[in-house]
Parts: C-alpha cells; sequence; structure tokens
C-alpha cells in the first residue's frame, strides 16, 4: 500500500564493547536486518527518482565512512544484492587518524593507566576534570564531545585535541575509518552509492558560512577527484535541523552540486518532500523481533 519511503542510516558494522555512542550493528545482525528488508519491502537507491514509487519502500544510508563498511557490510549487501549510500567525511581518507570523537574515546577510555585529572587549557572553555574512574573519564568524554561539537570550530576543536594527545598517548583502537584504497574499492561496488559528508565531520550550524563552505566543498571535490565521478549526494553531520544545518548550509550544497542531502531528522519522505532535508531513521543493534517492530513503528506515522 502507498508510495511511502522510509530512509535508514547506520553507521558501524562491527562488534565493538564497549560502543558508547551506540553506532554499531553487528555484522551477524546487520546480515539479518538486511534480510527482512529485503523481504518485506521494496529497496530503493538513495540517488533514485522516489517520486513514482508505488510501493512501500525503505533506502540504506551509511554515515562517517568506517572501514567496516567495506570490510563487513559491502560483502553482505553484494551478496543480497542490496544498494546502499556510504557518506564519506574525507578527512581520515589520507591519514592514519580517526574521526574525532574515537580519538577522544580512544585517549579517555581505551587501554589502562590513565593521568588522574585532565584540564583542558582555553580561555573560554577552560574546565578540569577527574579522571581517575571509569565513570569519572566518561563524563569527562561526555563533556568534551559536547564542546567540540556545539562551541568550537575546526581549528579550535585540533587544538583541544592537541592537548589530550600530550596528556595521554591514543590507546589501539578499533577505530579504523576507510583509506584511500579501501574508499574506492567500495566505490566500484555496483551496489555502492559514495556520498559526501565534510572533511572533518563538525556540527556545520555552528560555523561560519565560509568555513561551512570549504568543509562542504572540500569534500565533495576531494571525492570527485579520487573517484573520478561527479558527486551529488550529501550528509549533514549529526544532521539535526537548525542545530547540526541551517538554510545556509542548504543554499551552499545547492551552489556545490548536491542535488539530495540527508538529515538525521526521523520520519517518512513523502512524494513532494524536500530533497534537501531527507528524513532518516536510525538503526541500532537490534536483533530479528526488535528490527521488525522498529520497522512497523517507522512505517506507522
Ligand atoms: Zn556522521
Amino acid at each position: 500500500m502507498g508510495n511511502r519511503v522510509v530512509p535508514l542510516y547506520y553507521h558501524r558494522v562491527f562488534d565493538k564493547q564497549p560502543d558508547i555512542n551506540l553506532l554499531c550493528v553487528t555484522p551477524l545482525k546487520f546480515e539479518q536486518q538486511i534480510k527482512y528488508l529485503k523481504k518485506h519491502y521494496n529497496i530503493l537507491r538513495f540517488e533514485d527518482d522516489w517520486e513514482n514509487t508505488d510501493r512501500d519502500s525503505v533506502v540504506i544510508t551509511f554515515d562517517d565512512g568506517y572501514m567496516d563498511n567495506y570490510e563487513f557490510a559491502m560483502p553482505i549487501l553484494e551478496e543480497l544484492q542490496v544498494p546502499a549510500a556510504v557518506f564519506v567525511s574525507t578527512g581520515v581518507l589520507e591519514q592514519d587518524t580517526q574521526l574525532w570523537w574515537d580519538e577522544l574515546d580512544t585517549i579517555l577510555l581505551a587501554g589502562e593507566q590513565f593521568p588522574e585529572c585532565f584540564k583542558l587549557e582555553d580561555d573560554i572553555f577552560g574546565c578540569a576534570w577527574n579522571t581517575t574512574t571509569y565513570g569519572h573519564r566518561l563524563n569527562c568524554y561526555r563533556g568534551l564531545h559536547t564542546l567540540m561539537k556545539n562551541y568550537s570550530n575546526v581549528e579550535q576543536r585540533e587544538r583541544w585535541s592537541m592537548q589530550l594527545r600530550r596528556w595521554r598517548k591514543p590507546a589501539g583502537g578499533e577505530n579504523q575509518t576507510l583509506d584511500v584504497s579501501s574508499c574506492k574499492k567500495l566505490a566500484q561496488s555496483s551496489y555502492i552509492t559514495i556520498g559526501a559528508h565534510t572533511v572533518s565531520h563538525p556540527s556545520l550550524g555552528s560555523l561560519t558560512y565560509e568555513e561551512q563552505e570549504k568543509e562542504i566543498m572540500e569534500s565533495i571535490r576531494y571525492l570527485e577527484r579520487l573517484l573520478g565521478w561527479t558527486i551529488d549526494t550529501f550528509s549533514y553531520p549529526f544532521g539535526a535541523a537548525q542545530e547540526d544545518f541551517t538554510d545556509e548550509t542548504i543554499q551552499i550544497c545547492k551552489e556545490a552540486g548536491i542535488k539530495k542531502a540527508a538529515s538525521t531528522i526521523p520520519g517518512i519522505w513523502y512524494k513532494g518532500s524536500d530533497p534537501y532535508k531527507i528524513p532518516r531513521n536510525i538503526v541500532r543493534d537490534w536483533g530479528p523481533y526488535e528490527f521488525a517492530t522498529m520497522m512497523d513503528q517507522y512505517f506507522m506515522d
């Protein structure tokens, strides 16, 4: 019945413990979920024209560009012949670096032996956290995550990260992102579409027009050079309307040649919806029963 489209988004297909930001779905559960979608719904590509679909459909997307998208998700999608879009933050492709929240994670939460206190040196946001127990460090992680997401530009965030790196060497992590070669291989799969997701994954709503333009344009141009074709899809980091992207952001995307942009506003896509505010619904590490229940709910709206 109908022509409703429910866009879904994932981040990682990986078994990580603990997964404090709830970004991971294990490979086993991911496979079960994709099989369920294939059995019950029509599956569209993100870049398809959804206007003329006459069946209830889903669209599968991934944000950020983790290595596990290539290692675990792609083989499952190819095996089941299901398409998905992967939105990549390009800043980590060429270096052995992590996305900024993953670096926070590996400095503050992974491994053993921590200094007793972390003091952030900053004229406005200077602050000290007790870091003796895991609970204390989780508190520090959450505080710094909020500051970095909502109260800093890219340079400031990098300065704060430098202080953390001096404070403790990052422990070996499980947060590997795509590199140039795996990104290319992912892009060559006929089931995968690559879209842009900025360079360094800021909340665009807190940046100036020029800073936003740089983050958006550079990620698109980088992918175009790397892959050799036009990139015309985008997803807003964090994705909440007004907070993480604004009318200015949309304007810049249009000028950069983006045809469709994904948010994290939950909901259903209907014919005639704004292509620059495509809603998406999160998928967690749900088993078969829970996943079926959530899918029913998404289509009930
Ligand atoms: Zn993201």
